[in-house]
């Protein structure tokens, strides 16, 4: 990657990356102004007074972005907010962290991004990679920040999980390897409400790719492969799909088994030797799988890291089973699609929680999942109506609930033995909890309490 020129550089957010940006823009000779618009915390700001830069708190002063040579914004942050706009106007360059520890990165990287799966896909490639004995890290969306990480370890490969904020300030980033899981809505409300302008966003992966990197991308996704059918890729491409075979790529055969082409050689594993289960998760494996292959790692590691991955919390995770009812929290799934697949791998008749602040959803993608595995909703959020409303034509027993203790008690009450209780909200957490973590683990506390 190239080096750029040090000079002045202004960073806008002082949390996670913000701070790594520092780290690095100081270790190769920047002079370092950090701005943040909210309250920093006081382990940043003691992270900030030993790295001896100056900055401020509670607002951002143009004049001091209209100093810089170089801006560093977090993916936090809208592009319209007034003093980035100026920066612009002023034609200072405006860049995400990404890109920045990308200038004074060797390693080589594999970048994943999509609506939904990124963090499960980004853990599970960095242990495949990690368990074939690479030096690799893992970063962007996720840990420790990518700039920190580049300014203090010498890593061969990154596994970098990348939002789409993330892709919107990168220009001259590229990855080695770019997977792409999926795009389907979300965040709207940061792309004019406009599909094309957010998956535009999403292709940005594959910017600067060359005929020497490669592209694996959901073939089942009607968006993307749209987008490859119509567009000129230079990078070699390996797609995968749940039904379609390709020589050069992944599937699911017909016998339950995944199937990876790579190389002129066949990787192939049965899906009840998956650690992730459900489809959404056969694709998470299919992507890590392909990556780990196309870099040749050996099938008995990839085997076996496939086998043996431990997923994080929140995630479609097992939680307890009280009375032969069990109990499940996806309290990650915050929008529709990741709810559709949670309840397509449901094998059980399920109560299904659901709710909390609506992005704009469209819940009649998921009527036919419902009718088939749902047999009570309980609404978990401070305004219901919109779900009630919705799910109402579907003949199927409603309830509200207040908390997520109350949440528990109503599956407990509507759940028999060898039923599922499912929380998989489909909407963000902000109205009753502090975050998705914060449902997930009161729901989990419900669930042990019963
Ligand atoms: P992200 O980092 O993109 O938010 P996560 O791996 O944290 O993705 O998963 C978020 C939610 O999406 C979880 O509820 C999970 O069960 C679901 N999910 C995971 N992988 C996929 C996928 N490939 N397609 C759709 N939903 C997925």
């Amino acid at each position: 990657m190239k080096k750029i020129q040090s000079g002045h550089i202004v960073i806008l957010g002082a949390g996670e990356s913000g701070i790594g940006t520092a780290i690095l823009a100081k270790k190769y000779g920047w002079t370092v102004f950090v701005s943040d618009f909210g309250a920093i915390s006081e382990k940043f700001k003691v992270s900030l007074v030993d790295l001896e830069v100056n900055w401020e708190e509670n607002k951002h002063s143009v004049d001091e972005l209209l100093r810089a040579d170089l801006i560093v914004k977090s993916p936090g942050i809208s592009p319209k907010v007034a003093a980035v706009v100026a920066a612009r106007e002023a034609g200072i360059k405006v860049i995400s962290e990404i890109e920045f520890a990308g200038y004074y990165s060797t390693a080589k990287t594999i970048c994943i991004t999509g609506s939904n799966g990124k963090t499960t896909s980004a853990l599970l490639t960095h242990h495949i990679l990690k368990n074939a004995g690479l030096n690799v890290g893992l970063a962007g969306n996720i840990g420790d920040s990518y700039a920190k990480q580049v300014a203090e370890n010498a890593y061969d490969w990154f596994v970098l999980e990348l939002s789409s904020f993330q892709l919107d300030d990168m220009y001259e980033f590229k990855a080695d390897i770019a997977v792409l899981l999926n795009i389907t809505p979300d965040h709207l409300d940061r792309y004019d409400n406009k599909m094309e302008n957010y998956s535009a966003s999403k292709f940005r992966i594959i910017q600067n790719q060359t005929e020497d990197d490669w592209f694996i991308y959901n073939f089942d996704d009607p968006i993307i492969s749209s987008y490859v059918n119509t567009s000129d890729i230079k990078a070699k491409k390996a797609p995968f799909s749940l039904t379609k075979e390709f020589d050069q790529g992944g599937y699911l055969n017909d016998n339950q088994q995944i199937i990876i082409n790579t190389n002129k050689q066949q990787f192939t594993m049965s899906i009840h030797d998956l650690a992730l289960k459900g489809k959404h998760n056969a694709q998470n494996s299919l992507a890590s799988g392909i990556t780990s292959r196309i870099l040749e790692i050996r099938k008995e590691v990839v085997r076996e890291s496939l086998s043996d991955f431990v997923n994080v919390e929140h995630r479609l995770e097992f939680v307890a089973k009280v009375h032969g009812i069990e109990f499940i929290n996806d309290s990650k799934a915050t929008n529709v699609n990741s709810t559709w697949f949670a309840l397509e791998s449901m094998d059980k008749p399920t109560v299904w929680i659901v709710g909390g602040v609506d992005k704009g959803n469209d819940y009649s993608e998921l009527f036919e999942l419902v009718k088939d595995k749902v047999k009570a909703i309980v609404c978990l959020g401070k305004d219901n109506n919109k779900i009630m409303e919705a799910f109402a034509e579907l003949d199927i027993e409603l309830y509200e609930a207040g908390s997520a203790l109350e949440a528990v008690a109503y599956g407990y009450r509507l759940a028999s033995k060898d039923e599922s209780v499912l929380l998989s909200p489909a909407c963000a957490s902000f109205d009753l909890f502090e975050n998705y973590e914060e449902r997930g683990n009161a729901f989990k506390k419900a669930v042990r309490s019963l």
